[in-house]
């Protein structure tokens, strides 16, 4: 009941962690992370300056309204949001966002692994094209149930090649964001529904060294990290409920303004490496994530 409570006070904002499987060759990996069902735990170890054997560990912990494990499958994550897709089709504008250093597994999630044997299967698919397919079956069973939804099966349709074209290798330095417009009509009552379903791959949220930092790249750099601040400014604003929500800072909450304000629902992956090599981008990447949850 707690649990109802809190959810309650938070608005329709969500914030669901998923720490992606030790990949091939990846050494250092897992055992500095202490998952459970809602939280998770990064421990740094370092060696005791009093004991030579002992080690002392710094906890660094956090909450979120979900946490997956590397085992979580993209059916089970999928499980977690298909009301929010759900909520896309009664009339609510639902935006979805990933966030986390290149390799943490954005794509991955929304939409399913891009090469190697698991590419083309069914159960692998990621989150947009699941979403995709919720949105066309409820459509075909509304219009057996008197609904206009053509129109919507049309605008699915145009998406779902764009879904399809989006798998091909791009750029982890850009916002790769889906939109889904979905309006329909009921023939009897008239009433009319108008929403938009939007997932956002975001640009990998990772530091750049020192010496990479140079022309383009660094220009390049400095764009994503004020983006994602502005993100995270306007995701927090919007769970406050703040009279003056800052979209206009950048080009991608201007985009949004009209998915994330009014009747509208937000969630937000943050997707973890699972190796100690990337503790500190992981840490970064949390407490971003707790900032807006
Ligand atoms: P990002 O988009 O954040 O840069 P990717 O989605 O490309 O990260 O993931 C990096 C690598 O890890 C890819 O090879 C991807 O297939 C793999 N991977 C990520 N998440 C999972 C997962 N849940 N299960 C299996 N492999 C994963
Ligand atoms: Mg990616």
């Amino acid at each position: 009941r707690l649990h109802n409570i809190v959810q309650e006070l938070k608005g329709n904002i969500r914030v669901f962690c998923r720490v992606r499987p030790v990949l091939k060759n990846e050494e250092n990996s897992l055992e500095h992370i202490v998952l459970s069902e809602n939280s998770i735990t990064l421990e740094k170890t370092a060696e005791s300056r009093t004991g030579r054997d002992k080690k002392e560990a710094t906890r660094f912990s956090f909450t979120f309204d979900k946490v997956f494990s590397p085992l979580a499958k993209q059916s089970v994550v999928f499980e977690e949001i298909s009301h929010l897709v759900q909520s896309a089709l009664d009339g609510y504008n639902v935006t979805i966002f990933a966030y986390g250093q290149t390799g943490g597994g954005k794509t991955y999630t929304m939409e399913g692994p891009t090469k190697g044997p698991t590419a083309r299967k069914l159960e692998s698919r990621g989150m947009i094209p699941r979403a995709v397919s919720q949105v066309f079956l409820t459509a075909e069973e509304l219009q057996v149930k008197g609904w206009k939804v053509e129109m919507l099966l049309h605008k699915a349709s145009e998406n779902r090649s764009v879904a399809a074209t989006a798998v091909n290798d791009r750029s982890s330095r850009s916002h790769s964001i889906f939109q889904l417009h979905i309006e329909g009509s009921n023939e009897c009552t008239g009433q009319a529904c108008f929403a938009i379903l939007t997932l956002v791959d975001l640009a990998g949220s990772e530091r750049l060294n020192k010496s990479q930092s140079c022309g383009e790249r660094l220009k390049e750099a400095q764009a994503i990290n004020l983006s994602l601040s502005c993100l995270a400014q306007v995701i927090t604003a919007l769970g406050h409920k703040d009279q003056h929500v800052p979209f206009r800072n950048s080009k991608l909450t201007y985009l949004l303004q009209n998915c994330l304000s009014g009747n509208s629902k937000t969630l937000m992956f943050v997707n973890l490496s699972p190796s100690y090599d990337n503790f500190n981008e992981t840490l970064n990447s949390l407490r971003f994530a707790a900032k807006v949850n």
